[in-house]
């Protein structure tokens, strides 16, 4: 094995002469309509598992490749297959784990797809279909990566690799921490590469530092025994909505931004991104302004969010001259990095207790907890990605980037391994729309995100240790 062989320009054609093969099995995966959601057909989600683990074995480097179901958190419920699978470092050298899921959500309204959500189809440089992006090709780039780093270093190299490609991040992660203490010795690892998030744009590529967290809950405001007919009573009393739409309105100052003490913002730096550029991307109508204060991105990434998901009450249809007794509503709360999931829970329903109206009678469901996550971007292995994804995408800087979103599963692999570095990286760009119909990949990015995790795995190896 020669200097020349490791170069960046030589695995830059490696990778190159890899990626349509690599397309060809995305494409057999994306076909393989693998919902985790209740009321869809497991037996998909244990084919897709099946098929991971067969190419990973069939890359010959693991000494162990598992397919394993266990028990959800919080319910005596079996959660949906995961491939795990280990190679034992030399000595001194790291383990890392790579990340990605198997599984993918609902096609949604079949009707807005332009193609079959699982019948993959290469349209404007692009490859459309459920799970292309979000997260088939999360396990690609780790499955070619793989596959390059071994014929350019051949099977002994020194580095050690775990696998957890998971079969239910699109339901909730529900067996992730009971995976994590079961299988431990599959998955320890000193740094983690999670492919499940997105870049800048198709040409500038991101390492995901910040998440925000999120609190979800639902919450029943009563404020009668019974209904009455609002023509006998009404003005006298008040009725469920008006109480919940009011201490709705509570929860947000003149300005639309969150108005609840005790929920905390974080300051960082944050890129330049226009009023157009967030109008195109939410599809604000005109003559509607946006909501809160200071940079978009730092709202986005950097402070809080509450938003009312569901309301559950007497459809439109079914609207009667009556005073509703009761009404729940599903409210969804992004928290900020910097702050316990837990602490902003305390602090929104102490705002909610406070100011709900006319002594209104609360109920709360059980909340769902994920904390936020800040990456610690002085670690070696945060250089040594940053290098790689430059160097993939022919010099552009990375963005060191937040998202509003969550991934609660991120928290989960903090706690069990506090020492490990996490390394957020992705496959999509905005354009990919994963989660709605016609979700696509850009096969500029596939290419370049698997030849920045060869370059990353490859120099990983041959730095001192
Ligand atoms: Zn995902």
């Amino acid at each position: 094995m020669t200097d020349h062989d490791r170069s960046t320009d030589a695995l830059r054609e490696l990778v190159a002469s890899k990626t349509p093969a690599a397309l060809e099995t995305l494409k057999e995966l994306v076909r393989i309509p693998s919902v985790s959601w209740d009321g869809f057909d497991p037996a998909h989600v244990q084919a897709s598992a099946e098929f991971v683990a067969a190419k990973l074995r069939d890359l010959d480097l693991f000494d162990e490749v598992v397919i394993v179901r266990e028990q959800q958190a919080t319910s005596s419920n079996y959660g949906q297959p995961a491939v795990l699978a280990r190679r034992e470092p030399a000595p001194g050298y790291p383990t890392v784990l790579l990340y990605a899921h198997h599984d993918v959500q609902p096609p949604g309204d079949s009707a807005a797809w332009e193609s079959d959500p699982f019948e993959p189809e290469i349209r404007d440089g692009r490859l459309f279909g459920r799970g292309a992006a979000d997260d088939k090709a999360g396990v690609l780039v780790h499955l070619t990566a793989l596959e390059s780093l071994t014929e350019v270093l051949g099977d002994d190299f020194n580095i050690g690799i775990a696998m957890f490609i998971e079969g239910e991040e699109e339901f909730g992660s529900r067996s992730f921490t009971t995976i994590l203490d079961a299988h431990t010795r599959l998955l320890r690892s000193d740094i983690i590469v999670v492919a499940d998030s997105d870049n800048r744009t198709v040409d500038i590529p991101s390492l995901t530092v910040s998440l925000r967290g999120n609190v979800a809950f639902s919450l029943t405001v009563s404020t009668l025994a019974h209904a009455s007919h609002s023509g006998m009573l009404g003005g006298a009393v008040p009725d469920a909505m008006m109480a919940a739409m009011t201490l709705v309105s509570r929860l947000y100052d003149d300005k639309g931004g969150v108005a609840v003490p005790g929920l905390t913002g974080y300051s960082a730096p944050v890129p330049e991104f226009s009023h157009d550029e967030l109008v195109h991307d939410s599809g604000l109508l005109d003559g509607v302004t946006e909501v809160g204060e200071g940079p978009i991105l730092s709202r986005i990434w950097f402070q809080p969010a509450i938003t009312i998901t569901g309301i559950d009450a007497p459809t439109v249809q079914n609207a009667s001259n009556t005073l509703i007794p009761s009404v729940t509503i599903k409210v969804s709360v992004r928290v900020a990095p910097g702050q316990s999931a837990r602490d902003a829970w305390q602090a929104i329903r102490t705002h909610l207790e406070a100011t709900a109206p006319w002594g209104a009678h609360l109920e709360f469901g059980e909340p769902d907890l994920g904390n936020a996550f800040l990456v610690d971007t002085t670690g070696s292995a945060v250089s040594l990605e940053l290098d790689a994804l430059r160097d993939a995408w022919s010099g552009t800087d990375p963005v060191l980037a937040g998202v509003g979103g969550s991934i609660p599963f991120i928290a989960d692999l903090v706690t069990r391994f506090p020492d490990a570095q996490i390394l957020v990286t992705g496959v999509e760009d905005p354009a990919s729309k994963a989660h709605s119909p016609n979700e696509s990949l850009s096969l500029a990015v596939f290419e370049r995100a698997i030849l920045a995790e060869t370059l990353f795995l490859t120099r990983l190896n041959d730095r001192d240790h």
